[in-house]
C-alpha cells in the first residue's frame, strides 16, 4: 500500500467504513478528491469532486481509526413550471409541505472535540461561521443527539457569502431547515424536525403549510408572489416524510436580484448562473398567464437587472475607481478575523481586510473582494481593445 504524506488515515479501515475497495479509496486520494483540513481540524477530511455515492462536500472525520461521515447537503432540483413539476415529483404522495427557502449560505453543524463547528457546503470548516454558531447555539442538542446533524441557512447582512437585508436581521442568524443522521444522511420527517428544533429553541425556516398535490401549485404561486414583493427568495417543497426529493422554486424578484449582483461583476459570473436565471423568467411568465401590464413589469425588471449594474460598473471603472464586492463581518474574538482571512486566501480569493473596528464587545471588519477579471476587461474595453 502506498504512503500519502498528506493523508494519514488507515486506508483499509476507512475503505471498509466507506464500503469501497481500498484501491478505489487510494484512487480518490491519488486524484486529490479526498482533502485534508488544517490546524485543529486536521483529522477532518472532505470529498471534493466525484466521490462515489457521496454528495459533494461530504466530510469524513477520523476519530483515530474509527470514522464518521457528515454527508454533504443534497442538491435540490428546481421546478421551472410548478404544476407539472409538483405532480410529477410527488405523484406517490397526497400532500406536500411548503417551507420558505431563505437566501443565505448553507451550514452544517456538529460537535467536534467538545465544541460546535460549522461546515460550509464544500465541507470546509469555516472559522467565521463556527464562531457564530458557537455563540448562537447551545450544546444540549448535540450532547443529547450525537448521531444527528443540523442543516440550516446563515442569513443576514454581516455575511461574507450572501448579504441580504430583506429579513429584518441585525447581523446574522441561523435558521434550521433539516435534521439528518450522520453517516447515512437520512433526513428526519418535516414535523419531527420541527418539533425537535422547537424543543431546543432553534430558529427555523418558516413553514407555510401542507397542501394537497392538486392545489399546491396554486398555493405556491400565491406564496411566491408575496415573498417576491418582500424581496425574499422562494420556497422548498418537501415530502412530509422526507423520502422523496424536495423541489425548489423562486420569485422573479429574487432571480433578478441575483442577476443584478452578478452583472455588476459580469466577467466573473458563470454563464450558466446567468442563463438559468433568465430561463426561469420565461417559464414563470408563461405559467402564470400574466396580464400585459404584469408582463411589461417583468420585462423591465429583468432588463434592468442585467443592464443597470453593467452600466454602473463601466462608469465606475471609467472614473478610475475599481469595482469590488464589499461586505462586513462581525466577530467577538479578534483572532477569528485573521483565521477567516487566511481561510479565504487558502480558497484562492483575493480579499482586502480593513483594520477591525471595536464596537461594544465585537469587532466589525470591512472586507473587499476584488473582482480583477471584470475590472481588467472593462478597462481594456475603455482603452479601445476589442472583445475578442
Ligand atoms: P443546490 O440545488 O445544489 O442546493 P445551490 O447551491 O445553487 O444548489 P440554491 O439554489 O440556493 O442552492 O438552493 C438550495 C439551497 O437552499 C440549500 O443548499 C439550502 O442552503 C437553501 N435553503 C434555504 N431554505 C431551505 C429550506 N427550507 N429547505 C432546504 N434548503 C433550504
Ligand atoms: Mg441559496
Amino acid at each position: 500500500m502506498k504512503f500519502y504524506p498528506e493523508i494519514e488515515i488507515d486506508i483499509e479501515k476507512a475503505a471498509e467504513f466507506l464500503e469501497l475497495p481500498p484501491s478505489r479509496l487510494e484512487d480518490l486520494i491519488e486524484k486529490r478528491s479526498l482533502k485534508r483540513n488544517w490546524d485543529e481540524y486536521y483529522n477532518i477530511y472532505r470529498f471534493e469532486g466525484h466521490a462515489p455515492h457521496l454528495e459533494d462536500g461530504t466530510v469524513l472525520i477520523d476519530h483515530h481509526g474509527s470514522f464518521e461521515l457528515v454527508r454533504g447537503f443534497p442538491k435540490i432540483k428546481r421546478a421551472m413550471l410548478l404544476e407539472p413539476s409538483i405532480k410529477n415529483s410527488f405523484s406517490k404522495i397526497n400532500s406536500v409541505v411548503v417551507e420558505e427557502k431563505m437566501n443565505g449560505y448553507n451550514v452544517r453543524v456538529i460537535e467536534y472535540n467538545g465544541k460546535l463547528i460549522a461546515f460550509t457546503r464544500s465541507g470546509h470548516v469555516c472559522p467565521y461561521s463556527t464562531e457564530w454558531i458557537q455563540n448562537l447555539l447551545e450544546m444540549d442538542f448535540f450532547k443529547e443527539n450525537p448521531e444527528l446533524i443540523l442543516y440550516g441557512e446563515m442569513v443576514g447582512p454581516d455575511n461574507p457569502y450572501v448579504q441580504k437585508y430583506v429579513y429584518d436581521i441585525a447581523s446574522l442568524e441561523f435558521f434550521v431547515f433539516d435534521i439528518r443522521y450522520k453517516n447515512t444522511g437520512e433526513a428526519l420527517p418535516v414535523y419531527k424536525k420541527k418539533e425537535i428544533a422547537e424543543e431546543y429553541g432553534f430558529r427555523q425556516v418558516r413553514l407555510f403549510g401542507e397542501f394537497n398535490i392538486n392545489e399546491a401549485a396554486e398555493k405556491v404561486k400565491g406564496i411566491i408572489k408575496e415573498l417576491g414583493k418582500k424581496g425574499r427568495e422562494g420556497v422548498v417543497i418537501k415530502d412530509p416524510e422526507m423520502v422523496l426529493q424536495p423541489v425548489k422554486y423562486t420569485a422573479s424578484e429574487s432571480n433578478c436580484a441575483d442577476l443584478r449582483q452578478a452583472f455588476k461583476f459580469y466577467n466573473e459570473a458563470g454563464r450558466d448562473y446567468l442563463f438559468s436565471r433568465v430561463i426561469r423568467e420565461g417559464f414563470q411568465s408563461y405559467e402564470w398567464n400574466e396580464s400585459e401590464e404584469e408582463f411589461q413589469q417583468r420585462c423591465l425588471r429583468l432588463g434592468e437587472s442585467i443592464l443597470l449594474p453593467m452600466k454602473k460598473t463601466i462608469a465606475q471603472v471609467e472614473t478610475g475607481e475599481r469595482i469590488s464586492d464589499d461586505f462586513q463581518i462581525r466577530v467577538r474574538d479578534r483572532n477569528v478575523v485573521y483565521k477567516f482571512k487566511s481561510y479565504l486566501e487558502r480558497l484562492g480569493l483575493y480579499v482586502v481586510f480593513e483594520t477591525p473596528e471595536k464596537i461594544g464587545d465585537e469587532y466589525v471588519v470591512s472586507i473587499k473582494k476584488m473582482n480583477k477579471s471584470t475590472n481588467d476587461k472593462t478597462l481594456a474595453m475603455l482603452e479601445g481593445q476589442l472583445w475578442s
